[in-house]
């Protein structure tokens, strides 16, 4: 199973943004989602009120289910797939299939 954190770096690989990359910006365990930065944005509806005198449309990140997004690899250049292995002190780090690289430092 994949796992991702707050501010790991990953790519779309489906839906409306495919082959788009962002920051994540927050991980929602119970659903399976994540929200990236700038991505998969939606427009809402604002009616005129407190902090908006006028109303109008705002643009939102929605939460894009886990199973469309990949790691994105800054050594390869592409979203890749990703191992966990156990680390010297025991902890777990994430690390590319393609190069070994460590996403957990
Ligand atoms: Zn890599």
């Amino acid at each position: 199973m994949m796992r991702l954190k707050k501010d790991d770096k990953v790519m779309v690989i489906g839906g409306k943004d495919k082959g788009k990359s962002g920051k994540v910006k927050r991980v929602l365990y119970a659903k399976d989602r994540v929200v990236v930065e700038k991505l998969n944005l939606v427009k809402r509806h604002t009616k005129p009120g407190m902090d908006q005198a006028q109303g109008g449309i705002i643009e939102k990140e929605a939460s894009i289910h886990r199973s469309n997004v990949m790691l994105y690899c800054d050594k390869c250049e592409k979203a890749v797939r990703s191992g966990v292995r156990k680390m010297g002190d025991n902890s777990n780090a994430r690390y590319c299939k393609q190069c070994e690289e460590l996403f957990d430092k």
